[in-house]
């Protein structure tokens, strides 16, 4: 018999090496978390500064007091689909009061965001069709074109002139085609470039979905997302996003203007046949998008916080994986030891970041990845920035 897990054992074989070099990097546990910025990790107050908790609304009492009321009214849970069981009236509010925030026709909520760049992409295209990638797309993106059957051509991160190299030379070739970019990309902090993708877009004809998870309530000047913060919604097709991030919460969404949007509704298998969002994560969410919407201000804070630790690690002399400032910030190491030896001297010292290691980085970059939210104060952010300089300064002397 061949054992099925035999082709796991270099995962165990690197885990065991990330063990004997301290904790758990990939799998840490937060004993208690005390506010949006604090937990205690280790028996020790941790400063979070890798949770992308953008704008700091996790213990929003609002939002608490929304889940709490909806959690007596509605019960723990749907126990099922939305075509199964129905939708509640929460989970059309929420549609309803995204769409008016996206200023757009429809939108739809999935239970969480993977599902809703899965939902979309399977729904949107098929096998005749072909998707556009850029190649730093996160896996959720990658796992919905598999679902969708198309046909995938990567393109070169944020090269528009590859895409449309690429677009010529499908040419004449059967099925629709949709290009799928994101707002801010996880890992590395850029952004699309999207002036560029919507001149291809408007010399050869395609489809475009943004997915704005890391950018929708943190871009722009209404939150919207990049497109928002560029003036381009009007050539953004369909916006995918999530509830994980500057919403504090769980679930997804995808958003457009097509008038046959609803009938994706039964097209989208993680749509239809998963059960639908708990009453107390819908309103969660619900409170917590008025609130983008009403607080603009929590956009500022989290700028201020985002230049001010860019700027800081500038000056450290830090290699960053963009030159651009975004609520993502990520420090580039040299080697996947020297960054476990980083990641565990900086949660030693009382920070917690997030570490990302190929095969899950672009360009099998080994990454120190902080996300900088509008609950950090300056103080906050001058002791991540003073940590680091810390660990740098003693791992440079040892
Ligand atoms: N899209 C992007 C770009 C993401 O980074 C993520 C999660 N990090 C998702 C989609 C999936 O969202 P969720 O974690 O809310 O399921």
């Amino acid at each position: 018999m061949i054992d099925l897990l035999d082709k796991h054992k270099t995962i165990a074989e690197r885990h065991a090496r990330m063990m004997a070099m301290g904790v758990n990097a990939v799998g840490l546990t937060n004993d208690r978390i005390l506010s949006p910025t604090r937990a205690m990790i280790k028996g020790r107050e941790t400063i979070l500064a890798g949770t992308n908790n953008y704008m700091g609304i996790t213990f929003d009492a609002d939002c608490i007091k929304a889940g709490q009321e909806a959690l007596a009214e509605f019960g723990t849970g749907t126990t099922g689909s939305r075509i199964a069981n129905g939708s509640y009236a929460l989970h059309k509010e929420l549609e309803a009061e995204l769409a008016r925030f996206l200023k757009r026709k429809h939108c739809i909520v999935f239970s969480t965001g993977y599902q809703a760049n899965l939902g979309m992409m399977s729904g949107l295209a098929g096998p005749k069709d072909t998707i556009f990638l850029d190649a730093d797309s996160h896996s959720s993106i990658y796992d919905g074109c598999t679902l969708s059957g198309a046909k995938l051509v990567r393109f070169r991160h944020n090269d528009a002139m590859d895409l449309d190299k690429r677009l010529t030379r499908s040419e004449g070739e059967e099925g629709g085609r949709l290009v799928v970019v994101e707002g801010i990309y996880s890992m590395l902090g850029d952004r699309a470039p999207l002036a560029d993708f919507v001149a291809v877009k408007k010399k050869h004809g395609f489809q475009l979905l943004a997915d704005e998870a890391h950018s929708f309530g943190v871009l722009g000047p209404h939150g919207r997302g990049l497109a928002d913060e560029v003036g381009l919604e009007d050539d953004i097709d369909f916006i995918v996003g999530t509830f994980s991030k500057s919403v504090g919460a769980i679930g997804g969404f995808g958003a457009g203007n097509h008038p046959l949007f609803e009938t994706l509704r039964y097209a989208m298998r993680p749509y239809m046949f998963t059960a639908s969002s708990s009453p107390a994560s819908i309103a969660t969410s619900l409170a917590a998008v008025k609130k983008l919407a009403a607080e603009p201000e929590r956009r500022d804070r989290l700028r201020a916080n985002s230049a001010r630790l860019f700027a800081g690690f500038k000056s450290l002399g830090l290699d960053m994986g963009c030159d651009m400032v975004s609520p993502v910030i990520a420090v580039k190491c040299a080697d996947e030891i020297s960054t476990i030896g980083m990641w565990n001297a900086l949660l030693e010292a009382g920070v917690y970041v997030n570490i990302a290691l190929p095969p899950g980085t672009p360009n099998k970059l080994f990454l120190l990845r902080c996300s900088v939210s509008a609950a950090h104060s300056f103080d906050d952010i001058d002791k991540i920035i003073a940590l680091f300089g810390k660990v740098v300064a003693s791992r440079a002397a040892a």
